[in-house]
């Protein structure tokens, strides 16, 4: 079993079970504008690896462990926020060892044109992610059951 699917990424120490929270997720509030400029200046990683966090500001982690959390279409955990910020919670029981992912597109608003070609290697891999209206219905309605579609998502 590879632990990481591509390049870094967060691998759990211990197990999580379903509804705990494996981490928080820290970094500096920043706007749009600054997510762009990343783009602008060539620091593709910078941008890509920004959170939404609401519908004009994103959270950029670096520095944080969260800025190495990788999209999987069959993720093992999702992001929730709260008062204190954002989070990834477990949706599955997570065994020591696993890589810890999350899927990008619950953070993706329908504003967003941002894509991915994705080789997670799960079997219902998406191959490409895109924003939210791109999930099927029924995975949509499986996040949003499981809280880890932060409701300012649905109103972009
Ligand atoms: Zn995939």
């Amino acid at each position: 079993m590879r632990l990481v699917r591509n390049g870094k990424g967060i691998v759990a120490l211990r197990s999580f079970r379903p509804g705990t929270t494996v981490l928080r997720i820290r970094g500096k509030i920043v706007d749009a504008d600054t997510v762009w400029r990343y783009w602008q200046q060539g620091n593709t990683r910078r941008g890509e690896n920004c959170f939404r966090f609401d519908a004009d500001r994103y959270l950029n982690p670096e520095g944080d462990i969260s800025d190495y959390a990788n999209h999987a279409c069959d993720p093992n955990s999702g992001i929730v926020k709260d008062a204190r910020g954002l989070k990834l919670v477990a949706i599955r029981l997570i065994a020591a060892g696993e890589e810890v992912t999350h899927d990008y597109s619950t953070l993706l608003g329908a504003d967003d044109v941002w894509t991915m070609r994705c080789r997670c290697g799960f079997p219902d891999c998406r191959g490409i992610v895109g924003n939210l209206l791109t999930l099927p219905p029924a995975l949509l309605r499986r996040y949003r059951r499981l809280g880890i579609v932060p409701s300012f998502m649905l109103s972009i």
